[in-house]
């Protein structure tokens, strides 16, 4: 008789056989996860011991080094690259006795916000087919969507674990930037980047969040994070922070106004509407920063040590992120633009930091738009594209915290289209911001 951890992956790769020739969620998949699983099952059975996450079978983005796994980034670059160890937050997730099912669907080098960039073609959003499935992180949001998995990890560099989580309507952690390794990770902009969890639920995530998180010598950003713990918030004095920015699709915006109301009627908490000076300036502040970091990170890939030379593989965006970079970190320039930016950052982050001494948390909506069709994504400009981050890339900027859950949906196509309701909480507040929408997914 199998044990758990076997029964389950099986069933998810039955599953998986199935239906991604037509979904393109995973890139590749595990074909040791039966083995592994059973080698879990038996370890248990030996000691006696479950380690937190048995049972659980998870995805993981192509962008995170999985021993023996190929970890391509979407891109033709890294085709055939095979990594050679395992991210920290994979060591974790083996420790816990989770198993990896295999690597999704993600934007060329994380580099996009709708899915479309992968060379792969674009992974297809099961809550909402026809149209995208949001990024990077698109095969994770839409492996969990699917069904395909219990729990995934993605990368979120300025939305893209939240932005997939709200097109396909689950739950998505960006956490507070040094809380998770980035050990393994391939980078898009190493100050900012951050792996989290994605999964059905607020609880799920929080049990994986609690897994990948801490203290990593090989990173020496990280910190140790207080426990993830889900407190009951009920007959708490919650005060919630509303933001609201110029150019949110109406539908979305009532939507989660919908949302604010109920819950706040609900707990007898309190909100008031709360304005941050120069949000409106974080999309500008974002992209120099990431096209700097994002150009100097693909130096390695000279065609020599990994892959092909990136410049003569790669897609459009990524190259556009590769001669911007160059271009602003020109000797002639002094740094002023990346000097710029990181003064914005902080200003961005300062006033941020400022709203929560005042605000338990603050809530607004993940993205600004509905996800369009697929294919459309090609007629966009760059800087429409960019329009879709406006909400989620402050957290990244500011370095906190924050999640995306479902809010209900917009009545546009048969099934309607999924939207996210996103609540940021401070540096190292995780806890808290799980417990709010815990608290919040039950209504
Ligand atoms: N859409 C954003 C970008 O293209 C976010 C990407 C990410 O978070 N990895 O940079």
């Amino acid at each position: 008789m199998s044990g758990l951890a076997e029964k389950k992956t099986k069933e998810y790769l039955d599953k998986i056989n199935k239906v991604n020739k037509e979904l393109n969620i995973f890139l590749h998949i595990n074909e040791n996860a039966l083995l592994e699983a059973r080698k879990v099952d038996e370890k248990v059975a030996r000691t006696g011991k479950k380690g937190r996450l048995y049972g659980k079978v998870i995805a993981v983005k192509s962008a995170i080094n999985v021993l023996g796994l190929i970890a391509n980034c979407a891109s033709l670059v890294l085709e055939n690259y095979v990594s050679t160890f395992d991210a920290t937050v994979i060591k974790k997730i083996k420790e816990g006795d989770g198993v990896i099912i295999g690597m999704t669907n993600c934007d060329e080098f994380c580099a996009g916000g709708s899915g479309e960039n992968s060379v792969f073609g674009c992974a297809v959003n099961p809550s909402c087919p026809g149209r995208i499935p949001g990024g990077s992180s698109s095969g994770s949001a839409a492996a969990v969507a699917a069904g395909l998995c219990d729990m995934a990890l993605g990368s979120d560099t300025g939305g893209s674990i939240r932005n997939p989580s709200s097109n396909c309507g689950v739950v998505g952690v960006k956490p507070s930037y040094g809380l998770v390794s980035r050990y393994g990770l391939i980078d898009l902009s190493m100050s900012l980047d951050q792996i989290g969890p994605i999964a059905g639920n607020v609880e799920d995530a929080a049990l994986l969040l609690d897994v990948i998180k801490g203290k990593d010598e090989r990173d020496t950003k990280t910190f140790a994070g207080k426990e993830i713990r889900l407190e009951n918030l009920k007959d708490k004095k919650v005060k919630i922070g509303v933001l609201k920015i110029k150019g949110v699709d109406k539908r979305i915006q009532t939507l989660i106004d919908k949302k604010v109301a109920e819950v706040v009627k609900r707990y007898k908490w309190k909100m008031e509407e709360v304005s941050i000076k120069h949000i409106d300036l974080a999309v500008q502040t974002y992209y120099p920063l990431v096209y700097v970091e994002f150009f100097s990170a693909t130096r390695r890939f000279d065609g020599r040590r990994y892959g092909y030379k990136i410049e003569e593989k790669c897609g459009e965006e990524v190259l556009r992120r590769i001669l911007g970079g160059s271009e602003i970190t020109k000797a002639e320039f002094e740094g002023r633009y990346y000097n710029k930016a990181l003064e914005v950052k902080e200003i961005i982050k300062e006033e941020l930091e400022k709203a929560f001494e005042e605000y338990d948390c603050i809530i607004s909506p993940v993205v600004p738009s509905l996800p369009w069709k697929v294919g459309e994504g090609d007629k966009m400009k760059p800087e429409e594209m960019y329009a879709f981050d406006a909400l989620t890339i402050p957290a990244n900027l500011a370095e906190i915290c924050a999640i995306s859950i479902p809010a209900g949906k917009v009545k546009e196509e048969k099934e309607g289209i999924p939207i996210g309701l996103q609540i940021m909480a401070g540096k190292n507040e995780e806890s808290m911001m799980l417990s709010i929408a815990r608290e919040i997914e039950k209504i």
